[in-house]
């Protein structure tokens, strides 16, 4: 991990923990974000406008983030997708290709558009939350299936 990376990490999380001490994105944080992650961070909250981002949460504390795939053709469709992509925020990591290779791999990005999503959206307090029972909360982490 280069010191340049080391300090965009710093960077972020400065500024989310300005946005949820806040509770709004305001101008500065608009453009440090997007110099920070450019197209990803519009796709960010994109999703997070699309209620694309959901909390699934279980009575034992114990969380994940779904995200919802947007067609491409037309951004207003929602469509769960059959392996949808999950976030994990405490030690932060995405089941999307673009976490293993930029992000991991290669270090070319701090964290992909979903999970920014996620750490926006749950900075904001705007996260729709899905309860689930413990064991339906197993089974959905373990088949990867969406609630
Ligand atoms: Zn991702």
């Amino acid at each position: 991990m280069s010191f340049v990376h080391h300090d965009a990490i710093a960077l972020t999380n400065s500024i989310l923990a300005e946005i949820e001490e806040t509770g709004e994105i305001d101008d500065a944080h608009n453009r440090q974000l997007y110099a920070l992650f450019g197209a990803s961070f519009l796709s960010a909250l994109n999703l997070i406008d699309r209620q694309a981002v959901k909390k699934v949460v279980c009575p034992a504390q114990r969380s994940f983030i779904t995200i919802a795939e947007i067609s491409a053709p037309d951004p207003n469709v929602i469509h769960a997708p059959k392996c949808p992509t999950r976030c994990f925020l405490k030690r932060p990591y995405c089941t999307c290709e673009i976490f293993s290779s930029k992000v991991v791999y290669k270090s070319e990005i701090t964290m992909c558009e979903h999970l920014l999503a996620a750490n926006l959206a749950e900075r904001l307090k705007i996260i729709p939350q899905v309860q689930l029972t413990d064991e339906e909360f197993g089974e959905a982490l373990y088949l990867l299936r969406t609630p």
